[in-house]
């Protein structure tokens, strides 16, 4: 892997921040975008602007074939048995919304939805606003000293009561990979459904949604070197087909009258109103590169970053990483003494290195860790030694500057 090509792909990275060549370590957040994604956007802004699906006109058909080319794309990349199992959403968080929201309209009073103490605000919200219409108890997974689910527990949590089980692939804060595989199995056993927080994985891990056999899984394409606004939610087909809609509108109907509303087939019945069909078009081209890069070049090369990368961190006098598992993505998680972390970050900017600060939208993470925030920094196919040097000796900088 030409680590430089790639590189040269990505016209922001060439780009100066406070003076400095920029130094980009947010990938967790947000990774950047190769220029045929962006030449791909402005291309359809300027050839086939068109709303998909309602019209008979030429342009109106490329524009569908375009959104239709990129679901089958979505299919083939997490081995999906159909395309109709593909929904488009605007992300992650619209995506587990949607799940909680239509598949969450039947749970009861005491009902238990299980879900693991490292989950995103994303992966919690959507499933206590169920709250509005019934007591919904939630469960949660603890994790051992090094940020790895304790699985026994994890098998207890199961009773009567249990209608969902909601974990994430990866943490976005310990970069520990879950045995997502085992748990959808244990959950089975139970007759439990099981939703999988791909956000973290989908840019690094090879995903196979009936290996793993999970009932839904779901991702954002701006965390894949794609365009924002687009997210994905894998739905086995049997759940899809029973579950209500989640918005109401165009798109998403057979035959309307003011007494009642048929639905449209899947995956129509989940997509209401215009989506965001350009930037959905354009995803397709994501796919395409991170195919020619390939998933385990990928993955090999980050792993190479985190290894050096966390033995330089190591040396630092009085750091602490959060998330040590064997099994990790190239994401770390830090404080060093009782320095803030946001003065930390900011220190770091000002040398041209960007990382994450704060609570990452991990709250109750956070207070089982006992911290208010850390820093954070995460690689992605385009990052270097030399920027992982260059990260160290700017740290070791702003801690001779703090101290
Ligand atoms: N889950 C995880 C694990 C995440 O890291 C993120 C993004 N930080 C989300 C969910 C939410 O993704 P989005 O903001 O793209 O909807």
């Amino acid at each position: 892997m030409d680590v430089e090509k790639i590189r040269g792909e990505f016209p922001i990275l060439g780009r100066e921040v406070n003076g400095r060549p920029l130094v980009y370590l947010d990938n967790t957040a947000t990774s950047q975008t190769p220029a045929e994604v962006v030449d791909e956007i402005v291309r359809l802004y300027e050839n086939t602007k068109a709303n998909v699906h309602r019209g008979v006109h030429s342009l109106s058909q490329e524009a569908t074939d375009l959104q239709e080319h990129t679901r089958r794309r979505v299919q083939e990349f997490v081995n999906a048995a159909e395309p109709e199992e593909i929904i488009f959403t605007r992300g992650t968080t619209e995506a587990i919304n949607l799940v909680a929201a239509s598949y969450g309209s039947r749970f009861r009073d005491g009902d238990e939805i299980i879900l693991t103490v490292m989950e995103h605000h994303a992966n919690i919200v959507p499933w206590q606003l169920l709250r509005r219409h019934a007591d919904i108890k939630i469960r949660v997974v603890e994790i051992n000293e090094r940020g790895e689910l304790d699985m026994d527990q994890y098998r207890s949590l199961f009773n009567g009561r249990t209608v969902m089980a909601a974990f994430c692939h990866v943490s976005n804060v310990l970069g520990t990979v879950n045995p997502v595989k085992e748990m959808t199995a244990i959950a089975h056993s139970h007759g439990v459904p099981v939703l999988i927080d791909g956000a973290q994985a989908s840019p690094h891990l090879r995903i196979d949604v009936r290996d793993l056999d999970c009932d839904f899984y779901v991702f954002s394409s701006h965390k894949m070197y794609g365009p924002t606004g687009v997210g994905v939610l894998y739905g086995r087909r049997s759940l899809l087909e029973e579950m209500p809609p989640y918005q109401g509108g165009g798109e998403m109907i057979k035959h309307v009258t003011f007494a009642h509303t048929t639905y449209a087939d899947l995956p129509f019945k989940f997509e209401a109103g215009t989506p965001d069909f350009i930037d959905i078009a354009a995803f397709s081209k994501a796919l395409d590169f991170i195919g020619r890069v390939g998933l385990d070049n990928i993955e090999a090369h980050e792993r190479e970053l985190l290894d050096y990368t966390t033995a330089k961190l190591e040396e630092i006098e009085g750091l602490k990483i959060y998330g040590t598992a064997p099994h990790k993505s190239a994401v770390i998680s830090f404080n060093v003494g009782n320095i803030h972390n946001y003065d930390l970050g900011m220190l770091l900017d000002r040398l041209g290195v960007a990382v994450r600060t704060g609570h990452h939208c991990a709250q109750p993470l956070m207070q089982r860790l006992g911290v208010p925030g850390t820093v954070r920094a995460s690689f992605a196919v385009y990052n270097t030694r030399e920027e992982a040097d260059a990260f160290i000796a700017a740290l070791r900088r702003a801690l001779a500057l703090l101290s």
